[in-house]
């Protein structure tokens, strides 16, 4: 029988974390970790930490194992929150995860990586929602954003695309947005 995969689940906090600082940086790549907790059925996530210093560039961006590391003891002293995962972009593509970013993901010792790809568009395509196990939307008729969710399974040495969920996607697509912005 094949092995059930562990969802995503991400807060609303998150989420918009994820999404702003991804499109912050466009088009240059953001790095960050996902906090929260590793459980049998689901991965849940209530925060990010943002990389500042992160060496950013076009093509990659590498948090050393060290740092994971150090967050993860400062965590300790401040909350029951651990690092379970890393996020980065990929501005305009490609909507998978490359040789580095895997080889950096099974470097991390950490089992969940999230890509979020972010393209420019010229008008609103759709709203909120999960395709094909994607989150995908827009942010007004300016940016097409798809984030992907991947757990490392260490056991076979292979990635698999995990379903992302998030309960926020009704109340962004309610959202009354003003007509300047
Ligand atoms: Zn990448």
């Amino acid at each position: 029988m094949r092995k059930l995969r562990r969802n995503l689940t991400l807060s609303e906090r998150a989420l918009i974390d994820i999404i702003t600082s991804s499109i912050e940086v466009y088009k240059k790549e953001t790095f960050g970790l996902l906090l929260g907790e590793k459980h049998k059925k689901h991965y849940m996530i209530y925060d990010v930490l943002n990389f500042q210093t992160a060496k950013r560039s076009y093509e990659w961006v590498n948090v050393p194992t060290m740092r994971i590391n150090r967050a993860n003891y400062v965590l300790s002293h401040l909350t029951d929150l651990k690092v379970v995962g890393d996020f980065h972009s990929h501005p305009d593509g490609p909507a998978r995860l490359s040789g580095l970013d895997k080889k950096d993901t099974k470097n991390s010792g950490l089992t969940l990586t999230v890509l979020v790809v972010i393209n420019k568009i010229k008008r609103k395509v759709h709203g909120w929602m999960i395709k094909e196990n994607n989150l995908v939307g827009t942010i007004g008729n300016r940016y097409h954003v798809k984030i992907m969710a991947y757990e490392y399974d260490k056991k076979q040495d292979k990635f698999y695309q995990i379903k992302i969920v998030c309960s926020c996607l009704k109340k962004m697509n309610k959202l009354k947005i003003p007509k300047k912005s």
